[in-house]
């Protein structure tokens, strides 16, 4: 026989998960914004999960603890898939302009970190010096339109 706080907490579960599923969906509240509501519906993920894992007789202020964690963990998804995103961007960025040096007759020397900045990257022509620098939302392409080499040959 269930008693009534299992019944309860089955229900705030069942409720929570659905919770969960409409901020994901968004169409039933398309004025919040598209990214707080999934971050909202993470958040609720962590709960239930961090919820489930408390042992028996846990003080109410570390019961209050797993929501701050449940925060926390879901800005640190949020950082981490923004973080993917960026680096895929960077690496399109890269083939882009591998491919348009070599189209127009550069060799470029292996991409190398700009000191002091993350995921920026630069390189240069082997054989005119010709500059490129790419980040995940730019690139400056200062080779020119064919390469020395080509023109010398
Ligand atoms: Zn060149």
């Amino acid at each position: 026989m269930t008693n009534p706080a299992e019944i309860e907490l089955k229900h705030l579960k069942t409720a929570v998960r659905y919770l969960i599923g409409l901020l994901e969906e968004g169409s039933l509240v398309p004025r919040y914004d598209d990214e707080t509501r999934k971050e909202i519906g993470v958040v609720l993920q962590h709960l239930l999960h961090k919820v489930e894992d408390l042992p028996e007789g846990v003080p109410d202020n570390l019961v209050q603890g797993t929501a701050v964690r449940a925060l926390v963990e879901a800005a640190a998804d949020h950082d981490e898939a923004a973080r993917q995103e960026q680096a895929d961007a960077l690496e399109r960025q890269m083939c882009e302009a591998e491919a348009w040096a070599s189209i127009h007759g550069h060799l470029l020397e292996a991409w190398e970190p700009v000191t002091g900045s993350v995921m920026e990257y630069q390189t240069s022509c082997q054989t005119c010096g010709g500059f490129v620098y790419v980040s995940y939302n730019s690139s400056y392409n200062l080779l020119l339109e064919t390469c020395e080499r080509i023109k010398q040959e």
